[in-house]
């Protein structure tokens, strides 16, 4: 690319292109990546997908007609999903990962002079992405069990006509369920879309898809990903389920061919895997189920869970310097002290058995 060139012969050099006001006032959402043996931060699966997956998918992989677009409405994969959920294709929306699925949600639902609601502390992404759409973002608390007392839902629901309304079953980084009385007083007291974002639903063995068939179900979106109870972070795919007519609206909003032709080919082959899956989610609880058991003999205070990750609560010491003492033993856990609503916690995601047996060595060994 060429510069302009002023009579002087000189470069010319404007000032920088200011990026749009509203952005600068939020930070990126990031979870630091330091160089760790025992990596317990971002609620991935300890296991690979399964060998039976991988083999299929090669195979799978060798039939794609990579010179042609893929299908732009990825029925073969939607189909499959329906299959597995008892739904119908058109009630299936697919993306680049169940955050895109969010992002698609509010630039149909939300955008400027619109607003989002969510009960903090929940995933920040609910929000970041609200304002990164340019929708105004309502923030209402969660009790001290971390489910939203029904009182405050009355209260911030009452307040804002929200277009669109966020629950996280199990909530990240809390690892609680939410009441789903809640969902349905939301939905009866919103008018406008309620999400529930079930990134972590199989390892509570719950699913809110079933009250799609109760009142104002039509309003209900389920947003779920194979980012963690699949073993696919690294694949970059989720969906929605939820009523065609919204369904329909994400569509118009998602850029062309978002899903590619290998993401559609993996998910599909991986839902013939499904009861492998199931059995690592069940080892997963169990492993869980164990290291709260450990957590419950150290000095801390921890919430019950119901996902693939444990937020605990150091009693005498602070909660960053802890963290950064696991770091030193490298393990590496989720440093939530500063949020708001989390003063004080660590959330670890559950890993192998010989991962979680070093992070509770290494935390017995900062606590004593
Ligand atoms: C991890 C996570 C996701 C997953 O997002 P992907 O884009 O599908 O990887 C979504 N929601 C919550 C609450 C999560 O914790």
């Amino acid at each position: 690319m060429t510069r302009p060139v002023t009579a002087a012969g000189a470069t010319a050099v404007s000032a920088p292109v200011p990026v749009r006001e509203d952005l600068g006032r939020l930070s990126g959402y990031h979870s630091p990546q330091v160089d760790v043996q025992v990596r317990l931060n971002t609620n991935e699966s300890p296991l690979p997908p399964p060998p039976g997956w991988t083999e299929a998918l090669q195979k799978a992989v060798a039939e794609i007609p990579f010179n042609r677009y893929p299908d732009r409405q990825a029925n073969r994969l939607r189909a499959a999903l329906a299959d597995h959920h008892g739904v119908t294709v058109d009630e299936v929306f697919c993306a680049n990962g169940s955050n895109e699925v969010l992002q698609c949600l509010l630039l149909a639902y939300g955008g400027p002079g619109r607003t989002s609601v969510a009960f903090e502390p929940t995933y920040a992404l609910h929000s970041h992405i609200a304002r990164l759409t340019g929708t105004g973002v309502v923030q209402g608390n969660r009790a001290a069990d971390f489910t939203v007392d029904p009182r405050e839902l009355r209260r911030v629901l009452g307040e804002a006509e929200a277009t669109v309304t966020f629950f996280c079953s199990p909530n990240n980084p809390t690892g609680t369920l939410e009441p789903y009385a809640n969902v349905e007083a939301a939905l009866a007291l919103s008018g406008g879309l309620v999400v529930v974002d079930e990134a972590y639903g199989p390892f509570s063995g719950r699913s809110a898809v079933a009250l799609r068939d109760g009142p104002y179900g039509d309003r209900l979106v389920v947003v779920t990903s194979f980012s963690k109870t699949w073993s696919l972070a690294g694949l970059r795919l989720g969906y929605a389920i939820a009523t065609p007519a919204v369904v329909e609206a994400l569509e118009s909003v998602a850029l062309p061919y978002h899903v590619d032709a290998f993401t559609q080919e993996a998910g599909r082959v991986a839902l013939g895997f499904a009861g492998e899956v199931q059995e690592r989610v069940q080892s997963i609880v169990q492993d869980r189920e164990r290291m709260q058991q450990r957590l419950a003999r150290l000095p801390v205070d921890q919430w019950p869970s119901q996902a693939n990750f444990v937020l605990f609560r150091p009693l005498h010491k602070d909660g960053h310097e802890v963290w950064q003492q696991l770091v030193e033993r490298s393990v590496l856990v989720r440093d939530t002290s500063g949020w708001p609503g989390l003063e004080g916690c660590l959330r670890v995601t559950v890993g192998s058995p010989e991962e979680n047996d070093r992070f509770v060595s290494a935390l017995e060994e900062v606590l004593r």
